[in-house]
């Protein structure tokens, strides 16, 4: 019997079924719209305004910052674009990070093809943003600062309190891309100092293509996507209902369950590590030794291509991921761990390991099993290698 391991929850996590059972009624029963002004339409609009004061809860926002999306990358473009449009008249410089998710970075690019000039911070080796470096960067024009709250490939956390402080103290406009950090982190867009924050469904055990964007009170942004009256006038479109009430329920969940899973997942990460180490040599842990989430392990070996032990570990069943793009045949290194001064040929062969709730200790010792076996397999045909790695 083929067993498989999934350990890629940071690209997506399947869907809890106490998630999954408030959906399916949506589907069938509560099909209304939510605009419609009928006994179906109001009926439905009760469901989305449960699922939007969960949300809000959970972020201690109020329910009138929370904007349905279609998930993280939505919000993330509506975030940068909406803002860089609605405060074109003070300025048009933005700061963002060099290890932001492409949905970010695609956004500033997208800026700069119309005149909008951006800083790309640098991140030291662990993946951290240098406060002071933040502060120097500041200019008159700044209006907006973007910085994630946990990097995906590597799960470094950033001071995202002390840059929260920072942007008001200058009067700039934060948005941070807390995509990665909702299943991890207590996010407190009050405390955090916050003005926009992007999340998504799909991260947190629940279904894809929904996410949302916090506005907060007070912040002017321009639309993203206009149509109808949908989400206060600032989003058009037919609210999806099934899955804005599977993200409610999944986001209810996390912040319940926190402690469980953060518990049981870091107990998990920290045998994994540990074994990796004893039975693994010439490995590199990526990332901060300590302020990153638990559930996410980016580790390089030395010698030999990630894609390579990918495939190795995906024809035993496990899925991995490298933080590598295969772009047109030739293989590019991360450029988060680029940003992070990790040497190119290492970096080649960085894989992301992904905890999730369902990850148990067998699966952990099946993948550990497999993994020395496949970095073995492959450093003994790797040229790279030195015959005193080899053994021989
Ligand atoms: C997954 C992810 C996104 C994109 O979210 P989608 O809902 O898949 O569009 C954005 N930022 C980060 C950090 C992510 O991990």
């Amino acid at each position: 019997m083929e067993r498989k391991v999934y350990l890629d929850n940071a690209a997506t996590t399947y869907i809890a079924t106490e998630v999954l059972n408030e959906m399916m009624p949506c589907f069938s029963v509560f099909y209304g719209n939510p605009n419609s002004i009928h006994s179906f339409g109001r009926e439905a609009q009760g469901l989305v305004d449960r699922a939007r004061d969960r949300i809000a809860r959970a972020i201690n926002s109020n329910s009138n910052e929370v904007y349905f999306t279609s998930g993280g990358t939505e919000s993330d473009n509506w975030a940068i674009k909406g803002i860089a449009h609605a405060y074109s008249s003070k300025g048009k410089h933005i700061i963002t990070s060099s290890i932001e998710h492409s949905a970010v970075l695609g956004a500033c690019k997208a800026l700069e093809r119309e005149g909008y000039e951006i800083t790309y911070l640098p991140v030291d080796k662990f993946g951290l943003v240098d406060l002071a470096e933040l502060i120097h960067a500041i200019r008159k024009d700044t209006i907006l600062i973007s910085i994630m709250a946990v990097n995906n490939e590597v799960g470094t956390i950033q001071n995202i309190k002390a840059i929260g402080k920072i942007a008001k103290e200058y009067d700039v406009i934060f948005h941070t891309d807390a995509v990665q950090a909702l299943s991890s982190l207590r996010l407190d867009v009050k405390d955090m100092e916050i003005d926009l924050m992007s999340i998504s469904s799909h991260k947190v055990y629940g279904p894809k293509g929904v996410g949302a964007l916090y506005i907060r009170n007070g912040i002017k942004i321009e639309n993203l996507i206009d149509g109808g009256h949908q989400e206060r006038n600032k989003r058009g479109g037919t609210l999806n209902v099934p899955a804005i009430v599977g993200f409610g329920k999944a986001v209810e969940m996390t912040v319940r369950d926190f402690a469980l899973y953060n518990k049981k997942i870091k107990k998990l990460r920290d045998y994994f590590v540990r074994e990796v180490k004893e039975k693994i040599p010439y490995i590199i842990i990526n990332g901060h030794p300590h302020q990153k989430v638990n559930n996410i392990i980016n580790i390089s070996f030395e010698l030999i291509e990630g894609e390579a032990i990918l495939m190795l570990l995906d024809f035993e069943g496990i899925a991995v991921s490298t933080g590598s793009a295969c772009t047109s045949g030739a293989l590019e290194p991360s450029y988060v761990l680029r940003a992070m001064g990790v040497d190119d040929e290492v970096a080649q062969g960085s894989i992301r390991f992904s905890l999730g709730r369902s990850t148990s200790k067998d699966d952990i010792d099946y993948t550990i099993k497999k993994l020395a076996e496949a970095v073995g397999k492959l450093r003994k045909i790797s040229p790279q290698t030195k015959s005193s790695v080899k053994g021989e």
